[in-house]
């Protein structure tokens, strides 16, 4: 790829210095310059008025693309149990593969699975790849990754989709760098272009302050890791009939690159917050680091999990793994309360989705009522004490 200004058309009006995010433009003698650090984003031919910046683009796109057919999910799972992200890909996957007029298939790979394959019909998959061995037992990015390059090789899908778990975050770049094609990590919106028959990947870029639509269009499969809890699981169809094909897995010892001895598991009293089905979280309205105890309270009346704005956790009033939105976790429970957390949409991001919101704030304009299904407008102080005193005597 080249860059490249046409210096006829310049004239000089800064609008691409404002569009670069790098830096890699000055004017000089009133005339755009592109500099050595430009990474050939495009963001400034788009800004440029006068169409005086040139993006060539040579590359070319990989033989027999049409070859590949098809929407693969990954089907994670941990100790037998899949992991919901997979029952959501399934969701998002059938409508991609119901967009392209193709075929949704599931991979599985473990030790010992099979009972999971019918739920994986269940929630829309056509058809299901069953790898079990026990070398596959626990997570090993080597011979996962070998596994699933040699299916992708022989069956050649157009799309594999990936929980952005911890899992899926060490698998899918390994997979794609070895087969040489693009991956779009973190994903919060997937699409299909029907009339060019790709994938729009939409993610948030530059920390967050755009949402980045990402097109892989000389190379297949298309890759991209999805996060938890961004799309809705489809109701189980368990009448849903389909294949399930037993695969033979080639494992060398040059692909067991690391060995698992032992597994301890971490004690911890800490709830997942993605898995909660209510969460009450605390915003700086709450004042101060020892107040998280009212919110503590309520969760506890509830039985349900503690969250937190960033604006708390930058403060260091609570840990970071509590923090719900944009660069914390994307939650979806049936209540979602929020305490002093005044809606800024990178919180919202996190947590709109969620069944039912109730907000409480003393500031009726503050924008979390934009979304709430009930809104008290009143001190905090006040509230969060008698709503829990309240539900404790109901509850008990
Ligand atoms: C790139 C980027 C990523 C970000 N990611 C995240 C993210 O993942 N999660 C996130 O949360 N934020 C994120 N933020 C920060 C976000 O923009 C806000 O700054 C943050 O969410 C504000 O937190 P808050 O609502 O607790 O605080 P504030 O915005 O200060 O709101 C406090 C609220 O408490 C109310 N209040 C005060 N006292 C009381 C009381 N006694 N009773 C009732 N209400 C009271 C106030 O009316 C106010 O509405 C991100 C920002 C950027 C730029």
């Amino acid at each position: 790829m080249s860059i490249e200004i046409i210096i006829d058309r310049c004239t000089g009006c800064e609008k691409c210095l404002a569009a670069c995010h790098f830096g890699a433009i000055e004017i000089v003698d009133e005339k755009a310059k592109i500099l050595e650090n430009c990474n050939l984003c495009g963001a400034c031919v788009e800004a440029c008025p006068f169409d005086a910046i040139l993006l060539e683009k040579e590359e070319k796109p990989a033989e027999g693309l049409e070859d590949y057919r098809g929407v693969w999910v990954f089907a994670e799972q941990r100790d037998g149990k899949l992991q919901s992200v997979t029952l959501e890909l399934l969701g998002e996957g059938r409508k991609l593969a119901n967009d392209l007029g193709e075929k949704l298939d599931a991979v599985l790979l473990g030790d010992g699975v099979g009972t999971e394959a019918g739920e994986l019909l269940a929630y829309g998959a056509d058809k299901v790849y069953l790898v079990s061995d026990k070398r596959l037992r626990h997570y090993q990015y080597g011979i996962y990754a070998r596994v699933l390059i040699d299916l992708i090789r022989e069956h050649k899908p157009e799309i594999v989709l990936f929980g952005a778990t911890t899992i899926g975050r060490s698998l899918a770049p390994r997979i794609a760098a070895r087969i040489q094609t693009g991956l779009t990590a973190d994903c919060t919106g997937l699409e299909i272009d029907k009339e060019k028959r790709i994938l729009r990947q939409t993610r948030p870029a530059f920390g967050g302050n755009i949402m980045a639509t990402i097109i892989c269009p000389h190379h297949r499969p298309q890759m991209a890791t999805v996060r938890p809890k961004v799309m809705k699981k489809p109701r189980p169809d368990s009448s849903r009939k389909g294949e399930i094909v037993k695969v033979n897995p080639k494992i060398s010892e040059e692909d067991i690159v690391t060995k698992v001895l032992d597994i301890i598991r971490e004690e911890t009293k800490v709830v997942d917050l993605q898995e909660a089905e209510i969460i009450v979280s605390g915003g700086r309205g709450l004042g101060k680091a020892e107040n998280f105890k009212l919110i503590e309270g309520l969760a506890e009346a509830l039985g349900g999990a503690v969250g937190a704005s960033r604006a708390t956790v930058d403060a260091n009033w609570i840990p970071s793994y509590h923090q719900v939105g944009q660069t914390g976790k994307t939650v979806q429970p049936k209540l979602y309360i929020a305490c002093g957390i005044s809606g800024a949409i990178q919180h919202l991001v996190g947590m709109r989705s969620s069944e039912n919101i109730v907000a409480i704030n003393k500031d009726p304009n503050a924008p979390i009522f934009n979304v709430a299904t009930y809104g008290i407008v009143g001190d905090l102080f006040q509230v969060v004490p008698s709503l829990t005193k309240k539900l404790k005597e109901l509850l008990s």
